[in-house]
């Protein structure tokens, strides 16, 4: 990172303590030095300077009242990182670990992710450290709605569009909107992720874990494989997993594993996903529940054992930093030999070293699971015509939008010299086109 060095410990000094931001920072300058030296007019533009630094942070207060009549006090964030090339866009995530450096994290990959995707969206992430878990209906609503009282002065479709992430599915996205409704008077494609009778798109809510399994299919049938036959174990059992599990099955995978943040389950015969959706997005209970169906089937609450049950291709879909060294070293170990990230940074770097000097087939983050926002812009479009367009037509779409950002990934990777490096092709070409249109933009004095 010879020629980035200076742009890295300014962006440490001037963001201490943001360790999540760090890491994702680091990932993407250390596969640019060649793209430095090939374009000095961008290091003299200042654009790798630049693209640290968020065009815009809010941060806000949110209080709402709880069932018992007590206020409760959370914090707000939007980033709005990088609009060269359209309006910011990019979910929100409602967990307690949510920080500053977390969504700083998010809106930087955002940036890459969604110029990988070919469509004019720039980079945004948000949210809050409110915990939804056995929250009622009632006060996510109240917690909602106070949430967008002020987020809604900083948004709007051209200008940000928030979506979902952690903690922030159908029922949220729901009553967001209806508050900036309200605040606004106005029926807009402000949000994605909307209901299908108010402007929502067919085939959002599978779009990413769909997307995960064309982009690895992609990647697998590269090299003479396919999910066909395979053995799969993923992680999570949010929307990415359940999604991810459903085209993998589809595809002739056996999915074996799920997850939560209190344990996972092993089922050997291939998981029900029928069950599993059922307990998860209808009962909104707990993976375990599933060995009341399925006693046969195995829970343990060592959340990270989940990476030593023996699988050919590991889709981590789950959250940050899930697959650490030892994690990655256990899966080779056990004979796995393909790894897509359905998560956002699953892999610490340690991890990620492991998977390339065991060759493994690695479709990192933000290309792998770019297919929730890509499919986020098709809403928009739709928004935009107030048309709607068929589940088939809209997976046909979000199925090329895919393989061609496989393509576009693993031709960079390809001209900058390491074919097989997908992380490296996807942090080059995510960053050559933002980084053109800020040239191009020039810079405001
Ligand atoms: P959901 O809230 O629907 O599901 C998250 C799942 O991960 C749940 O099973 C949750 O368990 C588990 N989880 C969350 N935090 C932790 C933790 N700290 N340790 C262990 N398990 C945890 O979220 P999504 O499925 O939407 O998101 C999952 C990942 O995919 C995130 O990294 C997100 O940023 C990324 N992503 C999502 C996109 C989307 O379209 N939704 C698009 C692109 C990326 P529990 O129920 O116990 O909390």
């Amino acid at each position: 990172m010879n020629r980035l060095n200076s742009t890295y410990h300014q962006m440490i000094e001037r963001n201490p303590n943001e360790q999540e931001f760090h890491q994702a920072v680091l990932e993407v300058l250390e596969c640019l030095d060649p793209v430095a030296e090939q374009h000095p007019e961008w290091v003299r533009a200042g654009i790798f300077d630049r693209i640290v630094e968020p065009e815009r942070q809010v941060i806000f207060r949110i209080t709402w009242i709880d069932d018992q009549g007590r206020v409760q006090v959370n914090r707000g964030f939007r980033v709005q990182f990088n609009s060269a090339i359209g309006p910011y866009k990019g979910g929100l995530r409602l967990h307690p670990s949510v920080n500053l450096s977390v969504i700083k994290f998010l809106g930087f990959e955002q940036i890459f992710k969604n110029a990988l995707t070919g469509l004019p969206i720039g980079g945004g992430k948000g949210g809050s450290d409110f915990n939804p878990r056995g929250k009622s209906d009632g006060e996510i609503m109240r917690f909602c709605q106070s949430f967008m009282t002020e987020l809604y002065r900083h948004i709007g479709p051209d200008t940000d569009v928030p979506a979902g992430d952690i903690g922030t599915g159908a029922r949220e996205i729901g009553y967001l909107y209806g508050q900036y409704k309200r605040l606004t008077n106005q029926h807009t494609g402000v949000l994605t992720g909307k209901g299908l009778t108010w402007g929502g798109s067919l085939a959002r809510t599978e779009a990413t874990g769909y997307g995960l399994c064309y982009f690895m299919e992609e990647a697998l049938q590269a090299k003479n494989r396919s999910f066909n036959g395979s053995v799969v174990s993923i992680s999570g059992s949010g929307n990415v997993a359940l999604f991810a599990l459903e085209k993998a099955a589809e595809l002739g995978a056996k999915v074996v594993t799920l997850s939560d943040s209190d344990g996972y389950i092993y089922d050997p015969d291939g998981i029900d996903l029928d069950l599993a959706k059922q307990i998860k997005l209808v009962d909104r209970g707990r993976i375990r529940d599933y060995l009341e169906a399925r006693p046969k089937a195995q829970y343990s609450d060592v959340i990270a054992d989940i990476w030593t049950v023996p699988c050919d291709i590991a889709l981590p879909c789950a959250t940050q930093n899930e697959i650490d060294k030892t994690s990655a070293e256990k899966l080779v170990a056990n004979g796995c030999t393909a790894i897509g990230e359905g998560a956002n940074m699953p892999s610490t770097p340690e991890a990620v070293v492991v998977y390339l000097k065991n060759k493994l087939i690695y479709g990192p983050a933000k290309a792998a699971n770019a297919g929730g926002v890509a499919t986020s812009a098709l809403e928009m479009s739709q928004n935009s015509m107030r048309y709607s367009w068929s589940f088939d037509e809209v997976d046909a779409k979000l199925k090329q939008i895919m393989i061609d950002i496989y393509k576009t990934v693993s031709q960079a990777a390809a001209a900058y010299g390491d074919p097989d490096n997908l992380m490296l092709g996807a942090n080059i070409a995510g960053f050559e086109k933002v980084a053109t249109a800020m040239y191009q933009q020039g810079v405001a004095y």
